[in-house]
């Protein structure tokens, strides 16, 4: 395990929230994690280098302040009622959840930190367009 990769899992939750809710054309696709930092892929037919990064990283910073993250599982059929598991591979019968208490709940099996206060400083380094209506960000957490 690499020791920032809970901090990054979790923050990889909260910008693709705020994302997803803020760019309604804008779906996350994959997200990448190195030692201390992050790639986040998200199709959108909107341009996303339009957006202002500034305020984006100022937004996700806000919600560090101490927000708990509880970790769960539902059964498929539970899970299926409240999120589209169809990226899921249908051998999978019991769904890990992760909820940002208050703000966000998302399936994923990933590793991810007990407080958004763990997480620390985000940084939103960059976006780049890299390919037809796909928009690479990459952050970083210190
Ligand atoms: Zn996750």
């Amino acid at each position: 395990m690499k020791p920032n990769e809970g901090r990054l899992q979790t923050a990889e939750h909260v910008l693709s929230h705020i994302l997803e809710h803020r760019e309604p054309a804008a779906r996350v696709v994959i997200a990448n994690f190195q030692d201390d930092s992050g790639l986040l892929e998200v199709s959108s037919v909107e341009d996303l280098r339009t957006i202002d990064l500034a305020k984006l990283q100022t937004d996700v910073n806000k919600v560090w302040k101490h927000l708990a993250v509880k970790k769960y599982v539902l059964n498929r059929n539970e899970a299926e009622k409240q999120f589209d598991l169809s990226r899921l591979p249908g051998s999978i019968a019991e769904v890990r959840i992760v909820e940002i208490i208050g703000f966000d709940t998302t399936p994923c099996k990933d590793l991810h930190v007990e407080n958004t206060s763990e997480i620390g400083v985000f940084t939103l380094e960059s976006v780049k367009k890299v390919g037809k209506d796909r928009y690479r960000f990459s952050f970083r957490v210190d």
